[in-house]
Formats: C-alpha cells, structure tokens, sequence
C-alpha cells in the first residue's frame, strides 16, 4: 500500500510506516496535480501538514484514497465531512505540536520585550555605525516576570502556554468559549510539581487587564476575534501574538493599534493571506514575525510521523 506525504513527514514516521510494510512516497506534487499523481500512483492515503488541500474534487475523483492524514492540529485544508461521509478516515494529531507551538509563543514574547525583531533588523545595517543609537533605541524593555498574560482559547495549545507563563512568574487569565476551569499542571526536571487552577474569564475581563494576549482558538467560521473594538479595549502598550490562524486578528486593525502606539509590538506565526502575508506586515518595525513554523520542531515532527504511522497501520492494517 501507498502513502503520499505531500508536505514532509519526519524519518521516524517513514521507517514506522515502511516497518508496517507502506510504501512511502515524499515527493512534493503540486496542489493541482494531487488528483492524478494518487490516481496514477493508486495512492491509498495521503498526508498533508497546512499546505497541500484535500477538497471535494480529489475526494470524488481519487477510488484508491482510503485516509487523508494532517500532521498536526486544524483541519481547515481537507473538507472532512464531505470525506467521512464518502467512507474515508480522516485522522491527524492534534496533541503533538501544542508543546512547540507554546514555546514558539514565547519566543516571540522574550522577542517583543527586547525588541529583538527590531535590532536584528538594524543591527546589520548601522550596528558598526551608530551602536550607541541602537542601544538607546532598544533601552527600554520590559521583564515578563510579574506580567499578566491572557490567553483566549484554553484547549491544548492555550493549558501548554500557561504553564511555561506559571513556570516565567506570570499572572494567568484565560477565556475559552467552552472550557470552564483547567488544572495545569506545572512539572519540573526532578519530577515535582504544581497544579495550578485556572478558572475561565471573560474576554471583556482578558482584554482590559493582560499585558499580552496570546490567541489559541481553531479557524473562526466568521469574524475576527480580535479587531477594532478588542485592540480599544486592550491595556496601552499590550503585546499580541497570534500562532492560531490568520483570521482570528483583524490585520488591518492590527496595524492601526501598533501605528497609533496603543500596543507596543505583534508577534505574527500565521497570516491572513498566506503564503503571501500582506507587505505591510512583513515591513512593520514592531511586529516579530514567523513563517508558520509553530509545529516546526524536530520533536513534534517525530511524535507527528509516528502517531500518524501507528493510526495509519491500525487502519489499513487490522481490519
Ligand atoms: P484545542 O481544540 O485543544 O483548543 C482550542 C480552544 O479554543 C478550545 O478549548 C475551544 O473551546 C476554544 N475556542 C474555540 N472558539 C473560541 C472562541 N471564539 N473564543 C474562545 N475560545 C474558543 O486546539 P489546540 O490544539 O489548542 O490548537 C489551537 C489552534 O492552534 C489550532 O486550531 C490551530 O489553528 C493552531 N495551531 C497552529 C500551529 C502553528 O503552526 N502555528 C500549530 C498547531 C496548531
């Protein structure tokens, strides 16, 4: 049996897939060209990450296909009812990535603090020349100690960022659509740890009194979480970041709030428009800015492949 991952899979996934007796093919076909490569290639399951689209076409015209598989959390690429309803699996794994994801949160936070998005920008260009200048410009950062965070959406992702923040000394709020309470368990190296309870505020109470906010809900049927009205209601010079979904943050009244000074700086994982984010966010001074890699460690790519392969071999393989 064939397996087409489209978007990459880790080494561990290919060699748990081919000990299960899969052929696996990483080829990358263009988005256009999926329909024929499975049909021509009688490809039984394809794997993507974000990029690659599995819609109603491919699930029509592909008889060979029997699971689509998403390496990682949203499922906003593949049409997932329409497949289910037409016979076919349709797994991912949603657990694998939230820990890199909650990291990569706080990278871009310790970024924003001290205006390393900005520095790292400037430094090539005048740091042999006006060293004293940048070093006055970056002065004035900030700890994240003591600091309040709000997170919106307390599912997997969100439960992950509050423990690093427990762990830092910060204040946690959350504000979750459907989840009331969690206890977050802070672990440490040498096995002790804390729980610490978090009960759900909301948004109203999150916007007013965090000094960042940082989004973790799925892809929004309709409407921003966060535009015009949510940045007003935002302390002044608040930090944002967003590694849910380009969607959740209204872009254009992001640019707004940094020009007007109300908040002090944006880190940006995911983009409205992608892969061709809007220039004006690319070229902004204050926003710190990825390319969709929150998932992009090596070891939530090996826990992606390997669960993807086990969830793959019990399909196909224990029927
Ligand atoms: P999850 O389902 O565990 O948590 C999402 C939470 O959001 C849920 O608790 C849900 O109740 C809540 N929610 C939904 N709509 C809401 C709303 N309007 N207001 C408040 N809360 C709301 O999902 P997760 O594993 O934490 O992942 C969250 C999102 O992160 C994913 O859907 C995906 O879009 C994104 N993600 C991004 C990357 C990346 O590479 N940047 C990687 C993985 C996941």
């Amino acid at each position: 049996m064939k397996v087409l991952a489209n978007d990459g899979i880790s080494d561990s996934g290919i060699k748990a897939l081919e000990r299960g007796g899969f052929e696996v093919i990483t080829t990358k076909v263009a988005q256009e060209q999926v329909e024929s490569f499975v049909n021509t290639n009688n490809i039984d399951v394809v794997l993507v990450r974000s990029a690659t689209k599995v819609r109603k076409d491919i699930i029509d015209n592909c008889p060979s296909l029997k699971i689509i598989g998403r390496g990682g959390v949203g499922m906003d690429n593949i049409d997932v009812e329409y497949a289910r309803s037409n016979g076919l699996h349709v797994i991912n794994t949603p657990a694998s990535s939230s820990e890199s994801v909650a990291e990569l949160v706080f990278a871009h936070l310790f970024t924003g603090v001290r205006f390393l998005h900005d520095s790292n920008r400037n430094m090539p260009l005048e740091g042999d020349t006006n060293f004293n200048g940048l070093k006055k410009a970056y002065a004035n950062g900030i700890e994240l100690r003591g600091k309040t965070i709000g997170i919106i959406g307390f599912g997997r992702i969100g439960q992950a960022v509050a423990k690093i923040a427990l762990g830092l000394g910060m204040k946690v709020i959350a504000s979750d659509k459907y989840v009331n309470e969690a206890i977050i368990k802070v672990d440490f190296y040498n096995g002790q740890f804390i729980n610490v309870d978090i009960v759900s505020e909301s948004m109203e109470d999150l916007l007013k009194h965090s000094d960042f906010i940082t989004i973790h809900v799925p892809a929004q049927e309709s409407g921003y979480i966060i535009g015009k009205d949510e940045f007003k209601q935002m302390k002044d010079n608040a930090g944002i970041i967003n590694t849910a979904r380009g969607g959740v943050i209204d872009e254009v009244a992001l640019i707004e709030a940094l020009d007007e000074g109300k908040l002090l700086f944006a880190g940006l994982d995911v983009f409205e428009n992608e892969p061709k984010p809007a220039m004006q966010l690319l070229m902004h001074p204050k926003i710190s800015l990825t390319p969709h890699i929150g998932a992009a460690t090596d070891e939530a790519q090996d826990r992606i492949g390997t669960e993807l392969a086990e969830q793959i071999i019990s399909i196909l393989k224990n029927k």
